[in-house]
């Protein structure tokens, strides 16, 4: 197993980056404010390329890479922002890109990852295991697999998306991240922990998949099955190694708690964000702002950062959902 990053590695991710990756605004609202009763700092991911902090760590481990890396190309596994991200940053570093999605994936992302120039394989699945399948398809061509979330390079890329929060707003007193595989809050804990000691940092999750609070109480890894929520991109079965190895450290040193969110709380956050802040956020990136109205009580008065982790919804799905409540 590689060893976790560190935040000196989060900065030299920051330097990879630089004049590829959006600095996406923080925004704040008074009116959201004066709901929440406190200060809230929104890192706006949804605002980033492809629509998502995944392409920070993309770009970061792609360009990584050495000559004949590059040559041999990247191969990537996912029905979301991890193929967008890998496909788009494999285009502008001329990296030939193979990203294996389920052939019932939507078909605009479909589209989209061919749209940026990589080749998509499709597979089932159902009844194939799309692991087993990538690394063959990577062994066959000699190319890099590029994990989503376990991998020293991809934390270290997204850990810039905390590290330019904190470095615009200063000091806070609380930290809300969505998590998924813990790539994203495993990046942001090494940025807060460098930048802002005291900020307490909180993972949050869908309540229908607990694993990663399950995980830190049990002290080791815990799988679960595939997750029903409509916040797609965190339905993981279990968080990644190098991750888990960050998060666990505990409050001052990893992350404080994990908390979660039901999907009726992302929806009235969702709602929130598009009625009073004027911005299409997908589930996913509504989990920090769930969680952080969930406990608005315990943070009166206080200044708290809320990343807000991507924007890629499908737009009738969207309305559906805004529609239904
Ligand atoms: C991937 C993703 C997450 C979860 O990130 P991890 O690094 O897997 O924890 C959260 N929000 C969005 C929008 C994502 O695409």
């Amino acid at each position: 197993m590689p060893t976790p990053p560190t935040y000196a590695d989060v900065e030299k991710a920051a330097e990879r980056i630089e004049g590829q990756a959006h600095r996406t605004p923080v925004l704040t609202s008074r009116r959201v404010d004066a709901e929440v009763g406190a200060r809230l700092y929104f890192k706006c991911e949804n605002l980033q390329r492809m629509g998502a902090f995944k392409f920070r760590g993309a770009f970061n481990a792609l360009s990584r890479f050495d000559p004949d890396q590059r040559r041999a190309g990247v191969v990537a596994f996912s029905s979301g922002n991890h193929a967008q991200a890998v496909a788009l940053s494999a285009g502008i570093l001329g990296i030939p890109a193979t990203i294996l999605m389920p052939r019932d994936a939507p078909p605009a992302k479909l589209a989209a990852t061919r749209g940026y120039g990589a080749e998509v394989v499709e597979f089932d699945r159902y009844t194939e295991d799309r692991e087993a399948l990538a690394r063959a398809v990577a062994d066959g061509r000699g190319a890099t697999l590029l994990p989503p979330y376990d991998h020293p390079d991809i934390i270290a890329g997204q850990g810039t998306a905390t590290r330019e929060l904190f470095t615009e707003v200063g000091e806070l007193d609380a930290l809300f991240v969505p998590l998924g595989g813990g790539g994203l809050l495993a990046g942001a804990t090494l940025a807060a922990r460098a930048l802002s000691p005291t900020c307490r940092v909180y993972g949050v999750e869908p309540e229908a998949g607990d694993d990663v609070r399950q995980s830190l109480e049990k002290g080791s890894i815990v799988h679960i099955p595939a997750p029903r929520t409509i916040a797609d991109g965190a339905q993981t079965q279990h968080v990644g190694v190098l991750p888990f190895e960050i998060l666990r450290g505990g409050p001052g040193v990893g992350v404080d708690a994990v908390l979660t969110a039901t999907d009726d709380e992302l929806v009235a956050a969702m709602r929130v964000f598009a009625a009073t802040m004027k911005m299409v956020v997908e589930p996913t990136g509504c989990l920090g702002f769930a969680a952080a109205r969930r406990t608005a009580a315990e943070l009166a008065g206080q200044r708290v950062g809320v990343v807000v982790s991507g924007g890629n919804v499908d737009i009738a799905r969207y309305a559906a959902l805004l529609g239904d409540s």
